[in-house]
């Protein structure tokens, strides 16, 4: 039988379908992409973090209806989790499978099909799948799930509740696992990589010194980090690691104070930007990108200004700007003075000129230097691109296919999406 995955939302989540994917090739099933003629089972691995990825959610979901007649229509991850199944129109989902059973999915769709006599497959497999990604050049490692921090706008805390962290055998068992399969860069994802280690008594430097000792590793990062989880003493130790790539993606959401502590978070911009010096002190040409919230309830003009004056003084090498959205379910949902949308717009707009610029300058300022970059494939227009150590993307011409190779490039121009530069 053939399967079509199709993902939405963070990086924990494309991790996980990899695994599925792995799982229902363990199983028997054949894994196919969605352009294909034959159908037999869609999954989507749904996100319900904004309303906008509901209506996203419900619109794949109609399509695969409508496209894959007959088929077994699936539906998991947060939206599943979340949502009582009357949530969503029934005939469009024929298996709902919440987050906390996502391990078991594979298994649930096989006794969905021997159920209602659609077909017998393979009986289910304990084998731990192989870790894969759609290039071998990057593998993106789960090693932690949940988040109980129940920041006032996000749905997460309620989807996924538990706590919990990947043991670290497992973690050095499934590096092995990237290892072997060929890829030379891991990146460490979790729901809230805060969390990783309170229940294993762990932390992320012993993850990262586990990646560093596998030879065909050769380089290592985190997803996106709470700023909290970034101690003096660990950003230290990172900076003796040479494995280690110098970009660090840590979540602002907001410059004001004010905002900061209505969308309960935990740290003040003051100590933000202690974090963001820290770093740069012990890393040479860090890169640090963010996630901003424009429109929270309550934002005033004053406090949005604040905002921006805080972001423009971090130098961010890369900014990602969100209008604030209504989840229904959470505190900041019920929280008076929600901002209207055309103010919302009007705010994102301005982030969105200042990230810009700040891409832009970040990415000028690598002009002339020398960069490492591992190769990832080929653009539209030819050119071979990759990531440098810092993150930013990458493009030169050559002859001789560079995929999955680490070479060192001259940035010889740069724009705001990225830089080019010729090979060494
Ligand atoms: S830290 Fe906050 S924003 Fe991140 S998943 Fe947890 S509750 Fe959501």
């Amino acid at each position: 039988m053939q399967v079509s995955l199709y993902t939405l939302g963070c990086k924990v989540n494309y991790c996980e379908t990899e695994k599925l994917k792995a799982e229902f090739e363990e199983a028997g099933f054949k894994i196919v992409n969605s352009t294909a003629n034959k159908v037999d089972i869609f999954v989507l691995n749904s996100c319900a973090v904004t309303a906008k990825s509901e209506a996203k959610v419900r619109q794949i979901l109609n399509r695969a209806r409508k496209k894959y007649k007959g088929s077994i229509i699936v539906l998991t991850g947060c939206c599943a989790s979340i949502k009582r199944q009357t949530d969503f129109q029934l005939n469009n989902v024929d298996i709902i499978v919440p987050n906390n059973k996502k391990q078991e999915l594979v298994s649930i769709v096989k006794q969905y099909i021997n159920t209602h006599n659609l077909l017998n497959t393979t009986p289910p497999n304990s084998v731990e799948p192989g870790i894969k990604a759609k290039t071998r050049t990057r593998a993106f490692l789960k090693i932690q799930d949940g988040c109980n921090r129940y920041c006032s706008y996000c749905i997460i805390p309620y989807a996924r509740p538990t706590v919990s962290s990947k043991p670290l055998a497992e973690i050095k068992q499934n590096i092995l696992q990237i290892a072997a399969n060929g890829y030379k860069e891991v990146v460490f994802v979790g729901i809230n990589l805060l969390l990783f280690g309170k229940d294993t008594n762990n932390n992320l430097l012993d993850v990262v010194e586990i990646a560093a000792q596998q030879q065909d590793i050769k380089r290592i990062r985190f997803g996106s980090l709470e700023p909290e989880v970034l101690t003096k003493e660990l950003i230290q130790n990172l900076a003796r690691q040479t494995k280690f790539c110098p970009h660090f993606h840590i979540s602002l959401q907001s410059g004001a104070n004010k905002i900061l502590k209505a969308m309960n978070r935990h740290y003040t911009a003051e100590e933000y930007s202690d974090l963001v010096k820290l770093i740069r002190s012990q890393f040479k040409n860090a890169a640090i990108t963010t996630d901003i919230i424009v429109g929270f309830p309550g934002e005033t003009e004053e406090d949005f200004n604040e905002s921006l004056n805080f972001v423009r003084l971090q130098n961010f090498s890369k900014i990602h700007v969100f209008p604030y959205s209504i989840r229904s379910g959470t505190k900041a949902a019920t929280m008076p003075n929600q901002v209207d949308s055309a103010t919302k717009l009007a705010r994102v707009k301005s982030m969105l000129k200042l990230a810009e610029a700040a891409q832009t300058e970040f990415n000028n300022s690598l002009i002339g230097t020398k960069q490492t970059i591992l190769f990832e494939g080929k653009t539209k227009t030819q050119l071979y691109y990759g990531h440098a150590l810092n993150y930013v993307k990458v493009c030169v011409r050559s002859q001789k296919d560079v995929t999955n190779q680490i070479l060192e490039v001259k940035i010889t121009s740069a724009n705001k999406d990225g830089c080019f530069g010729i090979l060494l």
